[in-house]
């Protein structure tokens, strides 16, 4: 098997051009030639030297992802399924604002972690992709869109990146980690660590790692005031707990490129969405954490058995965090006529961890209703998998 150079961050680029003999300069040659231009012939690199182009035909590739479709939205979202063998398939979005363009990366075929609003929860999980499909994901969109725009040479589509598509990032750390380099690198996508987003449901002691090993921007998936709920809507949160979650998120802080840390909550009718919630947030988070919030309209599926809350009650809860001091944004829903919008990524994959059984046995005895007391309802159905 050739070796995939979308595998590789610049050092190990370089590790590799080593191996063939080859001075760094070129690796970073080579490294431009596919990330900056987006070439993967070897022989149209026209600066590299003959001999290397030879020894790279033999011994490497630069391997996209099959595209099984491209969805267009009427607001200009654009959504791919990507085959990655085995039967299981992923999604990667864009999302093009007035200002900027976004790409919602995936980190794994499914996801393990199994929140209980989540589409791609609901799926199961498959495997950890590795990281040439993580870069290739974003190879193929920046390239692909620069064509189809008609951007200049220098002009990039993709301003911004978010691993907030399937799957969990931080239990996929080992292949998110020179991802994430190639996306900051200079002579490759060149994106600033404000503008690369890990999205992770808690895992405290992998969000201490990141902080570590590349800090980039950080939002955690809350979605609860209290650990009683959250244990539910997030099965993660049974580890480590809420507390020991937002220690993590201080000392994460202490690193990261911006100064406040992103809570990701989900808005579920008469679950997590009441005035005293919000209030219980305030206390939670108020002169602990810098943060701010963002309230995500819930993307309704039949098998959650639950409902999206009604806008005036999101409207209310993101008053009484405004109140308090605390920036809250409500995210606008993009890309619903092609299935794009936050959590109603599925994809397709071959569930080797039971997940969607579990799931499925959780979502029976669960009652679909507006909850007075979310926690109890909830609490009915026994907890499974791990939590972005
Ligand atoms: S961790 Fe993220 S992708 Fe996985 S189930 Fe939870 S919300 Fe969905």
């Amino acid at each position: 098997m050739p070796a995939n150079l979308l595998d590789f961050d610049l050092e190990g680029l370089a590790d590799f051009c080593a191996g063939l003999g080859e001075k760094r300069f070129r690796a970073v040659q080579l490294y431009r030639w596919i990330h900056q231009k987006g070439e993967s012939d070897f022989e149209r690199m026209s600066d590299l030297a003959k001999s290397l182009r030879a020894k790279l035909a033999g011994c490497a590739a630069v391997q996209r992802l099959a595209v099984i479709s491209e969805h267009v939205s009427a607001d200009g979202t654009v959504k791919w399924l990507f085959d990655v063998g085995g039967g299981n398939a992923i999604e990667t979005v864009f999302i093009p604002e007035a200002d900027r363009g976004t790409l919602c990366v995936s980190s794994q075929a499914g996801c393990a972690v199994g929140c209980r609003f989540c589409s791609t929860g609901h799926q199961g999980f498959s495997r950890n992709l590795s990281t040439g499909e993580i870069v290739a994901q974003l190879w193929h969109a920046e390239h692909q869109l620069r064509a189809r725009l008609g951007l200049a040479a220098g002009e990039r589509a993709i301003d911004n990146v978010v691993m907030m598509g399937m799957g969990e990032p931080l239990q996929n750390y080992a292949a998110l980690v020179p991802a994430l380099r190639t996306m900051l690198d200079d002579h490759a996508y060149g994106l600033s660590r404000r503008r690369v987003t890990v999205s992770t449901s808690g895992m405290v002691t992998m969000i201490d790692r990141l902080r570590q090993d590349c800090p980039v921007a950080l939002a955690v998936s809350l979605h609860a005031p209290d650990d009683a709920l959250r244990d539910q809507l997030v099965p993660l949160n049974r580890k480590d707990g809420i507390q020991a979650l937002l220690d993590a998120c201080v000392r994460y802080l202490e690193a990261a490129p911006r100064d406040f840390i992103t809570f990701e909550y989900c808005m579920l009718d008469g679950v997590n969405d009441s005035p005293a919630q919000a209030q219980a947030l305030v206390r939670l988070v108020q002169g602990r954490v810098l943060c701010k919030f963002n309230l995500i309209p819930f993307n309704p599926f039949p098998a959650s058995g639950l409902h999206r809350s009604p806008r005036e009650r999101v409207l209310a809860f993101a008053q009484v965090l405004q109140d308090a001091g605390i920036i809250t944004t409500i995210r606008k829903t993009r890309g619903e006529d092609i299935d794009a919008a936050c959590g109603q990524l599925a994809g397709e994959v071959q569930d080797r961890t039971a997940v969607q059984q579990r799931l499925a046995r959780r979502s029976a005895v669960i009652p679909i209703a507006a909850a007075s007391s979310a926690a109890s309802v909830l609490a009915s159905a026994p907890a499974s998998g791990v939590a972005s």
